[in-house]
């Protein structure tokens, strides 16, 4: 497969959050997927369920040779690496380690069973967009063909601030 410009997603609010980040950028890198550009760090106030610790997220920008479900494999492993639990105890859109969800994979649109790109919530979640506009203040979503951007307006109403860059 040529290599195809993907978004990802990146997200911890357990432990040593700044870390599991670093961690996962390096990860990625082992398993040739390039990150070729990375918004700032922001922290952000958690989204589905609440009285849980604030997130740290970023978005990236990477090159990969692999297909969607090899790259949702290779991710999740990550995810496994870094000590990620899932099932059990653990609750769903709870506390994590590290996600690592795909935002954005080049102009694809799929809908599986196991992976929906682009991200079906994406355009809800102001943790998401902001980091992704800043990498990318032109893209476009792929459903509609309109400027990510126009959405931000719509997801603003969650509280974030941007930590470094
Ligand atoms: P959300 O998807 O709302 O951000 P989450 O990241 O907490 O929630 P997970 O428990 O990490 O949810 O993932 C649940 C399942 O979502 C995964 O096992 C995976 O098969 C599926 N999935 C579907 N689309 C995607 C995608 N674009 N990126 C990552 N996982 C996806
Ligand atoms: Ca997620
Ligand atoms: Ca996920």
């Amino acid at each position: 497969m040529p290599a195809k410009v993907v978004y990802l997603s990146l997200g911890s609010n357990l432990g040593d959050r700044e870390k599991f980040l670093n961690d996962a950028l390096e990860l990625l890198a082992q398993h040739q997927i390039q990150v070729i550009a990375r918004s700032s760090v922001y922290e952000t106030e958690p989204q589905d369920v609440a009285n849980q610790p604030w997130f740290l997220n970023m978005v990236v920008a990477c090159e990969t040779r692999y297909f969607p479900l090899q790259l949702l494999t290779v991710l999740q492993r990550i995810e496994r690496d870094l000590g990620r639990v899932r099932g059990g105890s653990a609750v769903r859109r709870g506390p994590r380690s590290i996600d690592l969800d795909i935002l954005l994979f080049g102009n694809a649109i799929l809908e599986m069973a196991q992976l929906t790109i682009p991200h079906p919530r994406m355009l809800e979640r102001r943790f998401v967009l902001e980091p992704l506009l800043e990498i990318a203040p032109d893209l476009k979503f792929p459903l509609t063909n309109k400027p990510l951007r126009n959405y931000l307006a719509a997801a603003s109403g969650q509280k974030l601030h941007k930590r470094s860059s």
